[in-house]
């Protein structure tokens, strides 16, 4: 471990499991977090401590107040600032390891960009809210032989499953439809309390870690099922399902990484709020503060503009040309809402 303070990882690489190789391997680690919320925050900060090399922080949203009972890489100061959620976590973790390349990165996954966004990475891993997204990372993964952790959390309840292409069941062996919008308890509906999603990241991160130094026979095939308020623990094989396959992991077929689903205004998970996806592209983030200006209060930075442009409704308009619009969950008022303000 040349240029590395090998007293810092003293304690893990005494782990037999791990050990000096197993920590060469993390520091040559790039992995990717999609979604920086609850899961992402526990999974990020665990790999930066644990010394992975690299991490992508992928995510589409900026911190409120009602996050901080589990996303633990904010505080109120973030939400003050109003930081894009990746920007703020990237921050928080180059004072815990300064010597992990962290990349942040403000965008909403999505089959346009998903190449580019996971791209060049050894692991993925789930922090996401949304089963768009996490369909979207599975297809991906299947197609280019990347394991990625699956994992979620709501109410006191939560699961992990790592995937590792050509060798255990995918998302869509377990979940052959993604549940209809609606259809599915949320954070929003069912609510969350934090060691759920503390538990559920220190799973995930740790079956990252297993994937990356090479005790990836011991992940996967295995869904883990846990609910804290009720004290159960277990695990459920799934290796039956991979036998058997699915139309993605066998029959390469890839509906949303082909854009034949997905890409609708979202609501967006433990918020009274929509996301709309950007209908052309990148977008001037200044000329926008100044139309908005004239509307309600303004709050910019280089990468989101936020104003109150009607009571209790906050539209917030990213540079890569999404917004969100809180204060409301209805899809239409959201994207009408877009459109008067934006045009788009
Ligand atoms: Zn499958």
């Amino acid at each position: 471990m040349p240029d590395v303070d090998a007293d810092r990882y003293s304690r893990q690489t005494r782990f037999a499991s791990l050990g000096p190789d197993g920590q060469a391997k993390l520091l040559a680690a790039r992995i990717a977090v999609v979604g920086c919320g609850a899961l992402g925050s526990v999974v990020a900060m665990t790999l930066a401590r644990a010394g992975v090399g690299f991490l992508r922080l992928i995510d589409r949203d900026v911190p409120e107040i009602s996050n901080l009972p589990r996303q633990v890489l904010f505080d109120e100061a973030d939400v003050a600032a109003g930081l894009p959620k990746a920007v703020a976590a990237a921050r928080q973790l180059g004072r815990i390891n300064s010597q992990v390349s962290i990349e942040p990165i403000v965008a909403d996954l999505m089959a346009m960009n998903v190449a580019e966004l996971l791209g060049g990475i050894d692991v993925i891993v789930d922090g996401t809210d949304n089963f768009e997204a996490r369909f979207l990372v599975n297809e991906f993964a299947c197609r280019h032989g990347v394991p990625w952790v699956h994992g979620g959390a709501i109410g006191a309840e939560g699961r992990v499953m790592t995937v590792v292409p050509g060798r255990t069941a995918c998302l869509r062996c377990l979940i052959p439809e993604p549940p209809a919008p609606g259809s599915l308890a949320t954070c929003d509906t069912a609510g969350i309390i934090g060691p759920a999603a503390l538990v559920v990241g220190a799973v995930e991160a740790a079956e990252a870690m297993k994937l990356v130094v090479g005790s990836g026979d011991k992940a996967g095939n295995r869904l883990l099922v846990c609910d804290l308020w009720e004290n159960i623990w277990r695990t459920v094989d799934v290796s039956s399902l991979a036998t058997v396959g699915c139309p993605t992991c066998r029959g390469g077929d890839y509906p949303w990484l082909e854009g034949r689903l997905g890409a609708r205004p979202t609501p967006l998970c433990g918020r009274d709020a929509v996301q709309v996806p950007s209908a052309g592209g990148a977008v001037d983030l200044a000329a926008i503060a100044a139309r908005l200006a004239a509307v309600g209060s303004v709050v910019a930075n280089r990468w989101i503009v936020r104003a109150e442009v009607e009571e209790g409704i906050q539209l917030s308009v990213f540079a890569d040309g999404r917004a969100i619009v809180s204060g409301t969950r209805e899809e239409a008022k959201a994207r009408a809402i877009v459109s008067r303000y934006l045009g788009a």
